[in-house]
């Protein structure tokens, strides 16, 4: 009685799913959230992707859990960075099924890529003895894969933070979802339009906020904002760490501190996940303020529109604290 009541139920619910089959979403998985962000907003309308490094995570620290592994193995489609910013997801991604499309976006064309830069203020990115500037390419690679993930590569891979980067991921994230999924392809595409102009209209906004505070030099936690600073021209002048893993030692944080005296009256910005103690006992006794930058959208909630929270926060905190007279 009960199993024919079942089935007598089931019946219209199966007419209706076979319905509506050829629009039905893929499985799509993402890595990080500002990527999460530009795939929700294209997916708009026919599904949700699923996001890896959720919550206060950072890509540079990720362990996997179980339930990101089954994610990975029911995925039609899989959007991350590459293997320099989530090299926790290189080799799970080699065992993933045959079947699923992955798309590196750090290999999207019409990308701006820029060098890992150090010396100076910026901290060397690696441990080891060599400093003839050219260390990444080749012998640094197998390195990378031990206590070095964040500078795997030759460039930066923080890509995002500037919006013709994320104009170029999008398109990349358009392409690969139209081949993957041709039913839903002019949802894509529209999708795709109207993001590309919120991302035209983005650049603009965040390049009036921070054009009052342009000249101001500063100091960051980890060296994330490249792509930032030469899309706006905000003066970096150094970085606290470059691997956000390693916490910087007690010589570090006295040249940094020295810096911060020498620069005069400016910012040091810590992340909402990595240890802002460190940055109270770089600015103790100069001009120095200390602000908050987000590049990894940590306190942010996932979502379409995260990635222009994310650009927004940044220009925000950046001119805030810029702007205010000691
Ligand atoms: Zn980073």
């Amino acid at each position: 009685m009960k199993l024919a009541t079942a089935l007598i139920l089931a019946v219209p619910t199966i007419l209706f799913a076979e319905a509506g089959r050829a629009a039905d979403a893929p499985v799509v998985v993402t890595s990080i959230k500002p990527v999460h962000s530009l795939v929700s907003a294209i997916m708009q309308g026919v599904g949700t992707p699923e996001l890896i490094v959720d919550g206060a995570a950072s890509p540079h620290t990720y362990n996997m859990k179980p339930s990101n592994a089954r994610a990975l193995q029911n995925a039609k489609v899989v959007f991350w960075v590459g293997p320099g910013l989530e090299a926790f997801l290189e080799k799970p991604l080699e065992a993933i099924g045959s079947d699923a499309v992955v798309a590196e976006l750090d290999k999207a064309p019409g990308l701006t890529k820029l060098k890992f830069r150090e010396g100076g203020a910026f901290e060397p990115h690696d441990d080891g003895d060599h400093n003839d500037g050219d260390h990444h390419d080749g012998n640094g690679h197998d390195q990378a894969h031990t206590d070095e993930d964040h500078d795997h590569g030759a460039f930066d891979t923080h890509l995002w933070l500037d919006p013709k980067n994320a104009k170029a991921m999008a398109a990349e994230i358009t392409t690969t979802l139209v081949a993957a999924d041709p039913a839903n392809a002019l949802t894509y595409q529209a999708n795709a339009k109207t993001l590309d102009d919120r991302l035209d209209a983005l650049d603009k906004e965040i390049a009036g906020i921070v054009s009052a505070v342009k000249d101001k030099p500063f100091i960051v936690f980890h060296d994330a904002y490249q792509y930032f600073e030469h899309r706006y021209n905000v003066q970096v002048a150094g970085s606290i760490t470059v691997s956000p893993e390693t916490i910087p030692g007690a010589e570090r944080i006295a040249e940094i501190h020295k810096k911060v005296g020498e620069l005069g009256a400016t910012c040091v910005f810590a992340e909402p996940q990595f240890q802002p103690r460190l940055v109270d006992v770089v600015i103790e006794g100069t001009k120095a303020k200390a602000g908050v930058l987000d590049p990894e959208a940590a306190t942010l909630d996932a979502g379409p529109d995260l990635y222009f929270d994310l650009m927004h926060g940044i220009a925000n905190s950046m001119k805030d604290c810029l702007a205010r007279e000691s």
